[in-house]
């Protein structure tokens, strides 16, 4: 795991507080946290941050490209520090959403897809399910 300041510095910003703790702590998490769970977790580490701050952290970090906004569920935006090419696997019976390895779904047709898509900015495959957990509650 790259340090979170390594990151910060390589991509030019200003290393605080805030922008430290909500990488490490995205770095750290499989749940792609919503932004008002980071908050709650920013209130366990740094007591004096205000929503706001988290909002711009957020979207600063966004913006340069160390975390991805993933918004499969309608009204819900999470937060995704795994910036390497993955999938997603959500419960439809929890909610949970999890990382699926790249690899899972090789041989993709490059050439079909360029004819209808020429310039592909990002491919995700989206699997809706029941995770183990819910399947043998
Ligand atoms: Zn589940
Ligand atoms: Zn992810």
């Amino acid at each position: 795991m790259v340090d979170p300041s390594m990151l910060l510095e390589r991509k030019g910003l200003k290393i605080t507080p805030q922008r430290y703790a909500i990488l490490k702590f995205l770095q750290h998490t499989t749940i792609h946290p919503t932004a008002d769970e980071v908050i709650e977790q920013l209130n366990r580490d740094l007591p004096m941050t205000s929503r706001a701050t988290v909002y711009n952290t957020l979207n600063t970090l966004r913006d340069v490209g160390l975390v991805h906004e993933v918004t499969h569920e309608a009204g819900v935006l999470r937060y995704d520090a795994n910036i390497d090419p993955h999938h997603h696997f959500i419960c439809s019976q929890c909610g949970k959403l999890e990382d699926l390895d790249w690899k899972l779904f090789g041989n993709l047709n490059h050439e079909a897809l360029s004819a209808q898509c020429p310039v592909v900015e990002n491919i995700e495959v989206i699997v809706r399910g029941v995770c183990r957990h819910c399947r043998n509650r």
